[in-house]
């Protein structure tokens, strides 16, 4: 057998129920051809040698926003793609509300364009809903789903808070076999909140006025509109116990739903707001302990679906404004794998919620686990190095982080993505990788 590539002495994680196999593997074309013990039989003209580092198939991050076009001070595609292969992030699908939205088969088109030679791993777009883009959702293709921002922030453009609206374009996708992502927070009542708060500089307010009704209430009605219509639906960055109940029951009386989970839900609460201002301001608003408590919960009794990065990168300086001229967000790709390989959290529950499901409830095809005839994104990690968190250390061109100096372990040495090494301990090899990355095919 003669490969492009064969890796030895790698600890390579094959899946359920949590095995781990020390072996090779061989790389032909992007893809694994070979998990095996005995490499002798194997003619290549590249050896890696993996020196008994964990191998583990490349995260799947199905919530990051890269902020092209019309953003990129805050971040651009390569510097996006660069912080998440040095996550161990081989694929992102991005999110659609730029400047402008992506609510058109048009800057479709012209994103693409855009980000075509500057993407270090593989991608694909999430698509905008707006109140009036009707016939683009009937027609676009080549997406990963269709977003709806229930509730507005600082950057989203194209909020739809209508139950017209919801009902006539949750009707298409029902037609057309597609994913609604949503965005679930109640518009009116943040509305309302912000008025009665905002003479309050003190950041509990901001807190106060995403409070976790704003978002069961936009939950439930989710729930209901794909009850009626049978359309399938994602939630995007579950936050409250309350939701995570609904979701439980919503699946268990067969409506399509899935759900992620985020960072910084998952490491920080309310009590962190206090002491990172306007940096710990994100979009729903960090929650109590409790609700922290029902996420990890949910993870382990599997209502939970993913763990995505929900990287929304903004400059210090934006931070800087105050609690509320500053934009809700904060970077979040380069730490996800060491917080959930830190947290204890198994390799198998990590795998599953970060590689394995998001590759199957977006459709993406050949990748989310190391099998053959997968594509070779590939991870390389040693789970016990330790590792400090440095933002002017990170590869996001925002380069600050809310984790700053927490010690963390497993932070990947080596990532390939297929097959082609395009990370190597803090080192984005530009040349190999800058136009490397490509689109993903999807379903629709
Ligand atoms: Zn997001």
């Amino acid at each position: 057998m003669e490969i492009d590539l064969l890796i030895k002495n790698a600890r390579i994680y094959i899946g359920d129920p949590g095995d781990v196999y020390e072996g090779c593997l061989g790389i032909e074309n992007g893809k694994i051809v070979a998990i095996t013990k005995d490499s002798s039989m194997i003619r290549s003209s590249d050896v890696f040698d993996a020196k008994g580092l964990l191998v583990i198939p490349g995260l799947i991050d199905v919530d990051t926003h890269f902020r092209v076009p019309g953003m990129t001070h805050k971040e651009d595609f390569f510097t996006g793609t660069s912080a998440a292969a040095a996550g161990g992030i081989t694929t992102v699908l991005d999110m659609p509300n730029t400047n402008p939205p992506t609510t058109t088969r048009k800057r479709l088109r012209e994103k693409r364009k855009l980000v075509e030679k500057n993407a270090v791993v593989d991608y694909g777009f999430h698509f905008a809903a707006s109140v009036d883009n009707q016939s683009e959702i009937e027609t676009v293709n080549d997406v990963a789903s269709v977003k709806f921002f229930m509730a507005g922030h600082e950057t989203t453009p194209t909020t739809v808070d209508d139950e017209g609206i919801l009902f006539e374009e949750f009707s298409i996708l029902k037609k057309r076999g597609m994913i609604a992502t949503v965005h679930a927070e109640n518009q009116r009542l943040i509305k309302y909140l912000k008025e009665k708060y905002k003479h309050s500089e003190d950041f509990e307010a901001y807190n106060e006025s995403r409070n976790n009704l704003v978002v069961h209430l936009a939950t439930a009605e989710v729930i209901e509109l794909a009850r009626y219509i049978g359309n399938r639906v994602h939630i995007c960055h579950s936050s409250t116990k309350e939701e995570l109940e609904m979701i439980r029951a919503a699946k268990k009386s067969g409506i399509d739903i899935t759900c992620e989970v985020v960072p910084y839900h998952l490491f920080l609460t309310k009590d962190d707001a206090t002491k990172l201002g306007p940096y710990g301001k994100v979009s729903p608003a960090l929650k109590s302990g409790d609700d922290q408590k029902a996420l990890w919960d949910g993870i382990e009794n599997g209502v939970v679906d993913c763990i995505a990065s929900e990287h929304t990168p903004h400059t210090k300086e934006e931070k800087e404004k105050g609690v509320w001229e500053a934009p809700a967000g904060m970077p979040g790709n380069e730490t996800m794998l060491p917080l959930l390989i830190s947290s204890g959290l198994s390799l198998n529950k990590i795998v599953k919620l970060t590689s394995e499901n998001p590759a199957r409830i977006f459709g993406i095809r050949d990748k989310g686990k190391i099998a053959l005839g997968y594509d070779a994104d590939l991870v390389f990690l040693d789970p016990k190095e330790e590792w400090v968190v440095k933002g002017d250390e990170l590869q996001t061109k925002c380069r600050w982080s809310a984790f700053e100096g927490m010690k963390l372990k497993g932070k990947p040495q080596f990532t390939m993505v297929r097959g082609r090494l395009i990370y190597e301990n803090g080192e984005i090899d530009e040349t190999e990788s800058r136009c490397y990355g490509r689109y993903i095919e999807f379903n629709y």
